[in-house]
């Protein structure tokens, strides 16, 4: 049997998982570069770098391929390309077997000519109602359309037009924000466009008093393993990096993931995303930052994938996609906590909802008559009443967060008039002045009010 991976990360992994499973290290051989004293040619088992077996094995023909009668392949969304494709082609008689958690190439495009069958296991959502990966909350506060003209090219934004998009002082500074206001200090993956991005986001964080690291594909292997130890323990916060981190990366214990970069493939937005959304100790749920705008093309991590095995299809979100077209509710902004609603209200994190729009009601100012002897009498009141009574109607317009206008401490008839909700008095002075307290509701869209959660 020969397991195939591209990061060295899972074949550590692979390796380890086949010891606790009875198949020590001895059993297995590895090949790897440096790692010469776990070659076990004679193995039944073998777990191999693609990138070494082909530089040994096909390009320098030092080693022969070691033979194999089944194949793993892990994330197999990667084994398109000439040299890989060729690689398995040296294996016509043994059966293939593709992992991942995204089956389809970069632009979406399924892996028809490659395997025959399609075995799809439970999708994110039902993961989540089995226990085996938490619910993520989306925080998107971006527009949403933050890469709209970037250059695109095979399929996805080139990256050095994207990184000038991204890669600026205000947006930079816009992670920083949005991660100490929403990401609750939990321990952070972010994804940057490329490795200027990635520092800078390092340095923004660093800036503001958070323990933040970076790591791109040139960090050195020892420096990565100890930045991800820091970041494992706490004694790190946030980890920006560029491409390094998007798969094969299992630190369950992170909570928070940053999105900064933009991109059209489906299958790179759902790999970073999975990164946070395995379960830990004590894990409820998952925040994602999303500063890239992906919700928006994407959809939400729970929705159901279409994924497909045809060449000339592509994976789709077809919830997502009915939403665009509007058969099912659009996602928005909650007003109140600003995470992605996936329903109408009320949200269903903070249980915001639109207040009923008031009935505007007539009015006129003045005050409640006493009736004596069939008649009203306007009764008397004292400034010291009247000031009280404004007060209150102050406070009351404070509640329904909106803010009062005009001066709170006067209750003078000049600032009477200026006073929205207090009209003119009666037009008749003989008629007894009637229903002074008015409350005229207005609808959000022309208070700006709405935005407030009154619980
Ligand atoms: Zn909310």
């Amino acid at each position: 049997m020969l397991f195939l991976a591209h990061r060295r990360g899972i074949i550590d992994q692979t390796s380890r998982n086949l010891a606790a499973n009875g198949i020590a290290l001895g059993m297995h051989g590895i090949v790897q570069a440096g790692r010469e004293g776990d070659l076990r040619p004679q193995a039944m088992v073998q777990v191999a770098s693609i990138d070494t077996l082909l530089a040994r094995g096909i390009r320098s023909k030092t080693m022969p391929l070691p033979p194999a009668d089944l194949i793993i392949f892990d994330e197999t969304h990667r084994i398109r390309g000439r040299t890989r494709e060729y690689l398995v082609s040296l294996y016509p008689d043994a059966v293939l077997l593709g992992l991942t958690a995204t089956p389809c190439r970069g632009d979406g495009r399924g892996l028809g000519n490659i395997f025959e069958t399609m075995i799809q296991a439970p999708q994110v959502a039902e993961l989540i109602r089995l226990g085996f990966l938490v619910g993520a909350r989306v925080f998107a506060p971006v527009d949403k359309d933050i890469a709209k003209g970037v250059r695109i090219e095979k399929g996805d934004y080139v990256v050095s037009a994207l990184a000038e998009r991204m890669n600026t002082t205000e947006l930079v500074g816009d992670v920083v924000r949005d991660w100490l206001q929403h990401g609750e200090r939990r321990r952070t993956v972010a994804f940057a466009v490329n490795v200027a991005h990635s520092v800078h986001i390092r340095d923004e964080f660093v800036r503001a008093g958070v323990r933040a690291e970076h790591l791109d594909g040139s960090t050195p292997l020892a420096d990565r393993e100890a930045i991800l130890a820091r970041l494992g323990s706490g004694e790190t916060d946030v980890v920006s990096n560029c491409a390094v981190l998007t798969e094969g990366w299992d630190m369950p214990e992170v909570g928070c993931c940053i999105l900064a970069r933009p991109t059209k493939q489906l299958g790179l937005y759902r790999q970073m995303i999975g990164r946070v959304l395995r379960t830990a100790p004590g894990k409820t749920d998952a925040i994602i930052l999303d500063h890239a705008g992906a919700w928006h093309r994407h959809g939400l991590p729970e929705d159901h994938i279409e994924w497909t095995l045809e060449v000339d299809a592509r994976a789709e979100n077809r919830t997502h996609e009915g939403r665009k077209r509007g058969e099912a509710p659009a996602l928005r902004e909650c007003p109140s906590c600003k995470q992605i609603m996936a329903a109408p209200p009320p949200c269903v994190h903070c249980g915001w909802e639109p207040r009923p729009r008031g009935r505007e009601v007539d009015f006129l100012d003045g005050e409640l008559g006493l009736v004596r002897g069939g008649r009203a009498v306007a009764a008397a009141y004292t400034p010291a009443d009247k000031r009280r009574w404004y007060g209150e109607l102050v406070a009351l317009t404070r509640q329904m967060g909106k803010r009062p206008v005009g001066p709170t401490t006067s209750t003078s008839k000049s600032s009477a008039k200026s006073r929205p909700g207090i009209g003119k008095a009666s037009k008749s002075s003989r008629r007894p002045r009637c229903a002074a307290m008015c409350v005229r509701a207005r609808s959000p869209s022309r208070s700006g009010g709405g935005r407030h959660d009154i619980r």
